[in-house]
């Protein structure tokens, strides 16, 4: 259930009630795929209702626009204002917040004439659940960055995750790591993939990944902990000897990973550097102190 009667949409710059809401079957977007997106989560944290990051998300949403030629004609200001009162409306706290930029009906393959924009919320759980995952590697690989804008979030991307995510299901697994076009370690479907060896964290370097917010909240809470972290290419026959493998997205938050193509990692997911990180993003989050100290 994403929306209900009560629900209230941000469209084009007014607050309308979702079944009110309509859109014209030869828009661009749902024709070729040809929209921007962001997923974005709001917590109710120790100082009230906050949007995680809000800023970073629209000026990637304001990014992808712009890689993919999609004007957009609204400030990053005025999106976050918009979001924190769409939550107001809808009376939300801990919510998921999905805006859409999509485009008017034209069927040819131009640049399109108009531009809308869309902003929905509804609580959503932890995207990949609370348990550890068993994960396959995806027989798809992510799109050459040569043929699309990789760190760019296009409507269109998404089959690629959504066929990746379909392959580990109908093969009895929980999810997908889908390996670049050189056969690397690359991501998941919706999520970002860190390893652990030896102590230290490694994560595939951007290029060919999503470059997600997560992965970089990821990343600063290393260097806070000083928990060494390298970006660098990896090959799957280096997973197979790590200790630990974690992802990490808006929607997913930090999941662990429990077995990688049915073998399992040799340490128990409570004394990985993963859960330390997964602690601290929960603590973050909702605006509590997570300092640690290593010992
Ligand atoms: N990779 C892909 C392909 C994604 O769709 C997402 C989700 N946006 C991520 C990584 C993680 O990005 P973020 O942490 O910004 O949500």
């Amino acid at each position: 259930m994403y929306y209900t009667n009560d629900t209230v949409l941000f469209v084009n710059g007014k607050f309308i009630p979702a079944r009110e809401a309509t859109t014209d079957l030869f828009s661009q977007t749902l024709h070729y795929g040809y929209g921007v997106f962001e997923g974005i989560r709001a917590y109710r944290s120790v100082n009230g209702t906050k949007i995680f990051k809000a800023k970073e998300h629209f000026e990637r949403l304001a990014k992808s626009c712009a890689l993919a030629g999609i004007p957009l004609n609204y400030h990053v200001e005025e999106l976050i204002q918009a979001s924190y009162q769409l939550l107001e409306k809808n009376n939300l706290s801990n919510a998921y917040i999905r805006p859409l930029v999509y485009c008017g009906p034209n069927m040819s393959l131009t640049a399109p004439k108009e531009v809308f924009v869309m902003i929905t919320a509804w609580e959503w759980g932890k995207y990949l659940g609370d348990q550890l995952l068993n994960v396959c590697i995806s027989s798809y690989q992510r799109p050459n960055p040569k043929s699309i804008k990789v760190e760019a979030k296009v409507c269109g991307h998404y089959v690629n995750s959504i066929m990746a995510t379909n392959e580990a299901r109908q093969r009895g697994f929980d999810e997908a790591l889908m390996l670049d076009m050189e056969g690397r370690l690359a991501e998941g479907p919706g999520a970002n993939f860190f390893f652990e060896k030896n102590g230290e964290l490694v994560t595939p370097p951007l290029g060919n990944i999503l470059p997600g917010i997560t992965r970089h909240t990821v990343l600063e809470i290393c260097h806070e902990l000083d928990i060494p972290v390298e970006q660098r290419h990896a090959t799957p026959e280096e997973l197979f000897e790590a200790d630990s493998a974690f992802f990490c997205g808006t929607a997913a938050e930090v999941v662990g990973i429990q077995s990688v193509e049915s073998q399992a990692f040799p340490k128990p997911w409570k004394k990985t550097l993963g859960a330390i990180v997964q602690e601290a993003y929960q603590n973050l989050v909702l605006d509590k102190s997570y300092s640690y100290v290593i010992v």
